[in-house]
Formats: structure tokens, C-alpha cells, sequence
């Protein structure tokens, strides 16, 4: 053990992980309330070294909103319209193979797919888009829809959630997207996201897409009107939805944005508190593979930091980010992955290129001493990529 270990006041939570036992949600409380940012950076650390080794990840994906119209107004939402919105948009379906088939150039391996609440676009507009972007290149792999579209979805198209989604899988959807947990807390529910989804119907989404033999990611916005305590309920319930199914990939906390918004909450959260809530998830979700440290709303600097602090995955190169930055992010609207590559290298982690379930497509070897990175072939990176996909 080393020695600022040896001395801290989390020293009996370090001897658990260790010992490979679970965290309580008291110990987790506690790390959260901890000043020792460090230490608690320390365990995470080790925690992630055991599970993902040296390796760290990114995908080459693309964001795709096909529209912000809405009929909820989330509290905290920067990017739903209203139809009488002059900026309000949306696309056809025609619209968003032809982006696709852009991006295709980039070598991307994943589109990521999400909306608003639409009012009036029927069910075969999505299963006609997914079949669409299938024909584009039938190797792409659609990570699509919060859980609280596929409701909507369901309702749109009066069948139930499993009929909704075995559908949706059958048109062509690989993953569903983590969006729309927020925080579970029914109190904090209220007054973030008034007449979203509950914990209830969100986790049961996903538990019905596991049941179905497929995997989705899970998130946490975190840095609002939430307590600490709040938080641990959240991961506590994500834990036990895992511990059930096995179906998460992956685990993105989402630093809230303070933009544009109704909550009277006008800063992001700091850097501290950031780094700690994504340590916290490496040490307590100890079922999970993967913790993201989503770059959008971290920024790629403190993202790379947070490396060293429990996540093994930098997220993605995502092209056009629309919700985070219309709610105030700082971030560029795209990453290079040569920025990822580098930003993994100088962490002193292995850049492996990743597609949507984490799964390793290439490691990315060293540059000879002296010698510039090697150009990518986009089209050879792509054929190599989707083969193995
Ligand atoms: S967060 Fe989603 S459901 Fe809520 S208003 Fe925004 S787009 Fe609509």
C-alpha cells in the first residue's frame, strides 16, 4: 500500500477494493465527502488498473439529432423547441443517410442517435431511418434513442415497450444511448426534468432491452440541485439494474451544463468535484467494465486527467454536438482522434480504438522514435474497423 494511502482516513475503503469486496453506500457517501481528492483518485485508479489494464479507449462515431422538437420542457434542457420555434429543426430521413454517408469518410464506426420528444413524426419514421442508415453501410452500428423516447416511441405506436424495441432491434438498432437518467430521486426528478420518465420506467427500459440480448450505456447528470447522497441512490440502483442483467456497456457521468436553462444553478461543477464523482463510480460500480469521461461537457483536459481517476474511455470524436453546447459547454463541437490518441499516450495509457459495446477494433502502436504519427488511410481504417465490428 503506499504510503498517503497508508495514512488516509479512506484507508479501511482502499482494504476492501483491494480485497475485491463491495463498496456500501456508506463508504461511498464518505468518498464523496472526502476532501482527499487523491486518495480517493488512488483507488479508483487501482480499481480500473485491475479491470481495463493499461489500455485506454475512444470511438470515431458521429452525432446525430434527427430533431428538437419536444412536447416536455425539462427544467434543465437547452435544446428542446416548440414548433413555433424559428430554431427549430428537423430532418428527413433522406437528410440523415446523407450525413451518414459523410461521415463514412471520417471512418466512423457508430452513429449516435437522439431526439426530442417528437409531436407528430410516426413510428415508421423511425424504423424507416434506422433501415435506411443500415443500407448506407449495413456494418455501421446504430447506438440510438434515450429510454424515454423508446416510451414515447411505444406510445406513438400503441405497443409495449418489449414489442417497441424488438422492433426498433429488428429495423436495425445495435445499443440504446445512457440519456435521460438524470438523477433518480424523484424530489430532484421534479424539479429538473417535471414529467420525464421515472427511475422506474427508465430502468425497466433497460432491463427489457438486456432481456432482449441487448446493451446500452447508463449515465448520471450530476452538479445541479442533486445532494451527495443523491448521487450514491443513483449509482446504488444502476449497480443493482447490473448486477441483474449485465447489459450496461458502460458508465458516463454528465457534468451539468448551466446555460440556457430554468435552474438557478449558474456554474458547472469544478473540476474537484468532477474528478471525484467519476473515482466515486469507478470504486462503487464495481460490476461495470467501462466508466467514460465524457470530454463534451469535461473538456478533453480534464477528461485526460480523470484517466488517471477511474475512467478507462475518452468517449468519442462525435463530429456535431448539439445538447451540451446549446446549454453552455466550452468544448470544440468535434474531437480529432489524433487529440484522443495523443491525450491517452501522454496519460501513459495504450490508445485502443473501440466500437459501441467497448470492444477493442486496434491498438494504436507507438510512432517510431523521431517519427510523425503515420497517416490514417480513412478508407483501410474503415474496411479494417467494420470488418471486425
Ligand atoms: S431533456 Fe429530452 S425530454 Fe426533456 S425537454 Fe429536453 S429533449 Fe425533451
Amino acid at each position: 500500500m503506499s504510503f498517503f494511502l497508508e495514512r488516509s482516513e479512506l484507508r479501511d475503503i482502499y482494504q476492501k477494493v483491494v480485497a475485491g469486496e463491495r463498496i456500501s453506500d456508506a463508504d461511498a457517501l464518505r468518498l464523496f465527502q472526502s476532501k482527499d481528492l487523491n486518495a480517493v483518485g488512488a483507488i479508483a485508479d487501482f480499481a480500473r488498473q485491475r479491470k481495463c489494464g493499461n489500455n485506454a479507449s475512444y470511438i470515431i462515431n458521429r452525432y446525430i439529432n434527427y430533431s428538437n422538437y419536444c412536447i416536455l420542457s425539462c427544467q434543465f434542457c437547452a435544446f428542446a423547441r416548440k414548433k413555433r420555434d424559428a430554431d427549430g429543426f428537423q430532418y428527413s430521413i433522406e437528410e440523415i443517410a446523407e450525413m451518414a454517408r459523410q461521415a463514412l469518410h471520417l471512418g466512423i464506426t457508430e452513429l449516435h442517435i437522439v431526439g426530442g420528444l417528437h409531436p407528430s413524426l410516426p413510428f415508421s419514421y423511425y424504423t424507416g431511418m434506422l433501415r435506411a442508415l443500415k443500407t448506407v453501410d449495413s456494418r455501421l452500428q446504430l447506438k440510438c434513442f434515450t429510454a424515454i423516447e423508446i416510451l414515447h416511441l411505444a406510445w406513438l405506436a400503441k405497443k409495449s415497450v418489449r414489442e417497441t424495441l424488438t422492433e426498433l432491434r429488428d429495423a436495425g438498432l445495435d445499443s440504446l444511448t445512457g440519456g435521460g437518467a438524470e438523477i433518480f430521486r424523484p424530489e430532484v426528478r421534479s424539479a429538473i426534468a417535471k414529467g420525464k420518465e421515472s427511475a422506474e420506467e427508465y430502468l425497466d427500459v433497460h432491463r427489457t432491452w438486456h432481456k432482449l440480448g441487448g446493451r446500452s450505456t447508463c449515465t448520471m447528470l450530476f452538479g445541479h440541485v442533486e445532494s451527495l447522497a443523491d448521487r450514491v441512490d443513483h449509482l446504488r440502483q444502476l449497480r443493482a439494474l447490473q448486477d441483474e442483467t449485465h447489459g450496461f456497456s458502460g458508465f458516463v457521468p454528465l457534468p451539468y451544463q448551466p446555460e440556457n436553462n430554468q435552474i438557478p444553478v449558474k456554474t458547472a461543477p469544478t473540476g474537484f468535484d468532477s474528478l471525484r464523482t467519476i473515482a466515486v463510480s469507478r470504486i462503487y460500480l464495481d460490476n461495470f467494465d467501462h466508466i467514460t469521461a465524457y470530454w463534451v461537457g469535461l473538456g478533453l483536459k480534464l477528461a485526460q486527467v480523470a484517466l488517471s481517476y477511474g475512467a478507462d474511455d475518452l468517449h468519442g470524436t462525435i463530429i456535431e454536438e448539439k445538447i451540451f453546447h446549446m446549454a453552455g459547454a466550452a468544448s470544440p463541437q468535434l474531437q480529432t482522434e489524433t487529440a484522443m490518441i495523443k491525450a491517452i499516450r501522454e496519460a501513459g495509457r495504450v490508445p485502443v480504438q473501440r466500437n459501441t459495446f467497448y470492444e477493442p477494433i486496434r491498438t494504436i502502436a507507438d510512432p517510431e522514435p523521431g517519427k510523425p504519427e503515420p497517416p490514417t488511410s480513412r478508407s483501410k481504417v474503415l474496411d479494417d474497423n467494420l470488418a471486425t465490428a
